[in-house]
């Protein structure tokens, strides 16, 4: 039985209630985080607080949380949750009101939630070892605040099924100007002629903290050249390889889009690269 935490209080997962008016429930009004942990090694936990930080404030939502506290909260649910291959998820609600009304309320607590999942061991830089991932693509339908990491997830819910009922993993989304802006819960990366390509950060994707670091160790690296800069739709599908980040996966290589073969349909040498320098330097951040 998992441990969560849940207004204060630590509990067994099946103890943990909210009222139906609580407007997470209501409205999906609140913001979330998924912090991978390995062995009660939290991974770049600093840039997800920040991010869970600005996350709350663009919606208006403020509470007394220090970083301190997020992870004193992050390592008890480590802890007590086995140390093992863990997400943790933590999730800050506007709180239980006494209606159903759409303007904020006032003098609401907020509703602070945290769990965690199981994920799978932290990828290795291992071509014929590495987790291979089939897309499909689709006009990207979400709302124009993808940067915000709220609750409110439907949009991307619709997305992932769109993928999924295909027997893909992921859908790639495309605004309508036909422009890469992420996947339903990853960041999008292409390899062009050795160059990594990724979309700038802006309303459509979120600032995922993976693709940050990823940018980032390759960028201090120096020896593959990333560019963040607008990715047409004719550039995915010709790319020589796809890439999806997220927390849970690391960088995970796209073999297959629409059916169709990325570049020669195998793990590619800059995703070799690129993995081997992320796994070295992930717990730098
Ligand atoms: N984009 C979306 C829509 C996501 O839901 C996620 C992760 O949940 C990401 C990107 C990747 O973000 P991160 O690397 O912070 O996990």
């Amino acid at each position: 039985m998992s441990t969560a935490f849940l207004n204060n209080a630590y509990m067994p997962i099946t103890e943990a209630k909210i009222s139906p008016l609580d407007r997470g429930f209501l409205f999906g009004d609140g913001i979330y985080e998924v912090i991978p942990a390995y062995n009660g090694r939290l991974l770049g936990f600093d840039a997800h607080i920040q991010r869970m930080q600005e996350g709350l404030k663009g919606i208006g939502l403020s509470i007394d949380w220090t970083t301190a506290d997020w992870k004193a909260l992050c390592t008890k649910l480590s802890f007590e949750n086995g140390n093992g291959n863990l997400g943790i998820y933590l999730q800050v609600s506007r709180g239980t009101d006494s209606k159903r009304y759409h303007a904020f309320p006032e003098a609401v607590t907020p509703t602070i939630f945290g769990f965690t999942f199981d994920i799978p061991q932290a990828p290795i830089a291992n071509k014929t070892k590495a987790k291979t991932y089939s897309v499909s693509t689709s006009k990207d339908l979400r709302w124009q605040r993808c940067h915000i990491k709220s609750t409110a997830l439907l949009g991307n819910v619709l997305h992932f099924q769109e993928g999924y009922e295909k027997g893909s993993d992921e859908t790639l989304l495309f605004n309508s100007k036909s422009e890469l802006t992420e996947a339903s819960a990853c960041n999008a990366f292409i390899v062009k002629n050795g160059i990594v390509i990724t979309p700038p950060l802006d309303n459509q994707l979120l600032p995922g903290i993976t693709r940050n670091m990823l940018i980032d160790i390759l960028r201090k690296d120096g020896t593959i050249e990333v560019q963040e800069r607008i990715v047409s739709m004719n550039e995915v599908y010709e790319a020589d390889e796809i890439w999806i980040t997220s927390s849970t996966k690391e960088i995970g290589a796209v073999t297959s889009i629409d059916g169709q073969s990325v570049g020669d349909g195998e793990v590619g040498n800059t995703w070799l690269a690129a993995q081997t320098l992320f796994s070295r330097h992930k717990y730098d951040y």
